[in-house]
């Protein structure tokens, strides 16, 4: 799609005009909900591969997990497995069957805004229930809860650190379909963190009230029904900062203010922020710690062997795409793996340590 042809950047163009600009997330919201909604953009031929597209080891390995709490948990009854944003479905399809081997068989419930993805994901699953938001899930019965490479995905605000202080980073026209980002007018310094109030002009932090609200939200349900949330994303732990939205189209970075809704936009997930939250409410919470340590410590290079015996003829494919989930500096270290717990209930395995 050309910018010029681009419905939605003249929509945002005509709604800055009106409201002088339009904040980062709003921006946000609206380029992703265009982008989910008119494709498939998963894969080799898409614009950007998921851990679910490269092996079905990842979905096993996510699979174990549960099951062996289920397990340890002596088989509670009414269990619902949960997913946020699923893409394509493939990652519930690896969950779900390696879940069934052991006997484990919850409901399904998944959660997508996507009409385009949840005929996908209909076609591959079969039976479930989807929901558009997570207000709906079932209110009783523990809740496995899978979110990969979903808080990415949601609206992120952006505040910049300006010679008159804290603002937030307003999108303005810049010419055509072309948007900038520049500070806004309004003082942003009351929701600053302390210890980035003294941070060097031209400094940016970055919150996701979505984000945090689902958080909250599920962390709340899985004190009161049980179960556990597992996030796998790429992200930072530690309070950081730095402008870390970004564009994806066709494997490659692009320019995130320029034809929106035809890229993929992202942006880093504060698990910083996620680990506050949760400990506040008093869940237990493990990690976050390398996908790539969590996936060897739940076994997928014993996985991976087995497979490769097996399958002898795809040994190649089998060991590379293990390399790739699992080595540092592929995304071993970069995607991390968080676990989120009643403090009632068995503790997740593949985590060292839990806070
Ligand atoms: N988990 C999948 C896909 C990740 S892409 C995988 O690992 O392959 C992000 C997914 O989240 C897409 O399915 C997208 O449609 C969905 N999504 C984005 N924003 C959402 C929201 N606010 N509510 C529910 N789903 C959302």
């Amino acid at each position: 799609m050309s910018p010029d042809h681009n419905q939605l950047a003249l929509r945002l163009v005509k709604q800055i005009e009106n409201a002088g600009s339009i904040s980062v997330a709003e921006y946000m919201r609206a380029a992703n909900q265009e982008y989910y909604a008119r494709s498939d953009p998963f894969g080799v031929d898409g614009d950007f591969i998921t851990a679910p597209e490269i092996s079905q080891m990842f979905g096993e390995m996510l699979g174990l997990c549960l099951t062996d709490m289920w397990l340890r948990q002596v088989k509670p009854p009414n269990c619902h497995y949960v997913e946020l944003g699923p893409g394509r479905g493939s990652l519930a399809d690896d969950i779900l069957r390696s879940m069934a081997r052991f006997g484990f068989l919850p409901s399904r419930h998944f959660v997508e805004t996507s009409q385009a993805l949840i005929e996908k994901q209909a076609q591959l699953l079969g039976v479930g229930n989807w929901h558009e938001t997570i207000e709906t899930l079932p209110e009783n019965g523990p809740l496995f809860v899978i979110a990969n490479e979903f808080f990415d995905a949601l609206p992120i605000r952006q505040m910049i650190s300006t010679h008159a202080g804290w603002r937030e980073r307003v999108i303005i026209r810049d010419q055509g379909t072309k948007f900038r980002a520049v500070p806004g007018s309004q003082s942003m310094d009351a929701i600053i963190p302390d210890i980035l109030r003294n941070a060097p002009v031209q400094t940016i932090y970055e919150t996701s009230s979505e984000g945090s609200a689902i958080v909250f939200a599920l962390a709340k349900r899985i004190k009161e029904q049980g179960g556990v949330f597992l996030i796998i994303d790429y992200g930072y732990s530690e309070l950081g900062f730095g402008d870390t939205l970004q564009a994806v189209q066709d494997h490659q970075y692009t320019d995130p203010f320029s034809n929106p809704g035809a890229v993929d936009l992202s942006a880093h997930v504060n698990f910083h922020e996620i680990v506050s939250l949760c400990l506040a409410q008093g869940l237990r919470v493990s990690g976050p710690v390398g996908q790539g340590e969590w996936l060897s410590a739940l076994g997928i290079n014993q996985r991976a062997a087995a497979l490769t015996k097996a399958y002898p003829d795809r040994s190649d494919e089998i060991q590379s795409a293990c390399q790739r989930l699992v080595a540092a500096e592929q995304m071993g270290m970069l995607f991390k793996v968080l676990a989120i717990s009643s403090k009632d209930w068995v503790e997740p395995e593949g985590f060292s340590g839990n806070i």
